[in-house]
């Protein structure tokens, strides 16, 4: 109750001169502040309170202003001074820590406690959370974008020549502050504290990962799918208790990584599904799904591919569709539809790496709904779904 009422009386502070800040960062924010102009000074004076008052909003803000560079030897040296001392030879692996890859750095202010990372790959951001005793100081210009020998800080630079897109921050009275990154591509955060900054260091999945599978649960959350001729069983549950069943087995085997489209009752957006699949690079994109008709006296197992896509690849769509399609038939014992070329579908379509998308069988068949609504038949497919992943694999290497 205490942070509404304070964050209310901020707010209300706030509105006139964020507003300037707006006009402030329309006009400005594309331009360095190293012009030194009378106008620009005053600009940065302006923005320099405002900064200060957006510290206390509760909703992520978005973080504007000017945008700094500063070389990123300068930074290293003040980074990694603490954490190596003098010693020559330190000060340079310090260096290479920064300008090999990606890599954000946060100053943190003096009353900053604990701070830890959460990443959701899918929406592509990285949230980093201070715990604090008191509300923290912190400005965009202490948020800086390293990539070489280049260091950004202060506003997200629009010509798309920084690391991330959007800034927001939620900044409390209590106990806990809050930055979050959008990153401009599918990148893997891990954070650390070095003294007084907070490192985190960016990879691209394919740098840390040479096999990659992105698995998708069809539907979920505002979107349930087909109705099962049952009336009570949906698409949506089916295809995550399959996905589940397949996670459990891929968790136990480090040579794969596998990234998950959703792995609860949440309903990504196709466009986010498929841009995960084509931004990690996946080897494979596997959506589960299952089909439903009007006539309950359809059955079997089909799968849909993208016959644009994946020539030029080793393996490709159609190759992983025509192996799936004789698992899921065999491990159903299901008619086997066949593989189809699906430009009708989004995910299919926007795919740039092999995709298949698994119709497992008919909910609206009452032989088939049995089958895949039971924990054998779910784990019977998704164990189908890990052998053929593996195989693909084994195939490829023997090329
Ligand atoms: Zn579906």
């Amino acid at each position: 109750m205490k942070n509404k009422l304070t964050l209310k009386r901020i707010t209300l502070l706030s509105i006139a001169t964020l507003t300037t800040l707006v006009l402030v960062a329309f006009f400005f924010g594309n331009q360095s502040v190293e012009d030194g102009t009378a106008a620009t000074e005053m600009v940065k004076e302006e923005l320099e309170a405002v900064e200060r008052e957006t510290l206390f909003i509760g909703n992520p803000m978005k973080l504007g202003g000017l945008i700094h560079e500063t070389d990123t030897e300068e930074l290293a040296e003040e980074i990694f001074a603490a954490e190596i001392g003098a010693e020559e030879g330190n000060k340079e692996s310090g260096l290479t820590k920064l300008t090999d890859g990606r890599v954000i750095v946060v100053k943190l202010p003096e009353n900053a406690g604990k701070v830890s990372l959460e990443q959701n790959l899918l929406k592509r951001t990285i949230s980093v959370e201070i715990s604090t005793d008191a509300a923290i100081m912190l400005t965009p210009d202490d948020i800086y974008r390293i990539q070489g020998e280049k260091a950004v800080s202060g506003g997200v630079d629009p010509t798309g020549n920084d690391i991330v897109n959007n800034i927001s921050m939620i900044i409390g009275d209590s106990d806990r502050s809050e930055i979050i990154f959008e990153t401009n591509e599918y990148l893997l955060a891990e954070g650390k504290v070095v003294d007084h900054f907070y490192v985190i260091t960016l990879k691209r999945p394919d740098e840390l990962y040479d096999k990659i599978v992105v698995v998708d649960a069809g539907h979920g959350g505002k979107d349930p799918g087909a109705r099962a001729v049952d009336k009570k069983t949906w698409e949506s549950n089916v295809n995550l208790a399959v996905l589940l069943k397949l996670k459990e087995m891929m968790d136990e085997n480090p040579d794969v990584m596998v990234f998950y489209t959703r792995t609860d009752d949440s309903y990504p957006t196709l466009d986010e599904r498929v841009n995960l699949a084509n931004g990690v690079n996946a080897d494979m994109f596997i959506s589960i799904h299952c089909n439903s008709s009007e006539s309950s006296k359809l059955n079997g197992s089909e799968v849909l591919y993208n016959r644009n896509q994946g020539i030029e690849n080793p393996f490709n769509s159609k190759e992983l569709a025509m192996r799936l399609e004789k698992g899921l038939s065999t491990t159903l014992d299901t008619d086997m539809r066949g593989i189809y070329a699906a430009d009708d579908i989004r995910i299919v379509r926007l795919s740039e790496v092999p995709v298949a998308l698994v119709e497992t069988c008919y909910l609206s068949n009452k032989k088939d709904l049995a089958k895949i609504k039971s924990d054998e038949g779910q784990q019977a497919v998704a164990e189908m779904l890990y052998d053929q992943i593996l195989s693909v694999y084994e195939l490829k290497e023997n090329r």
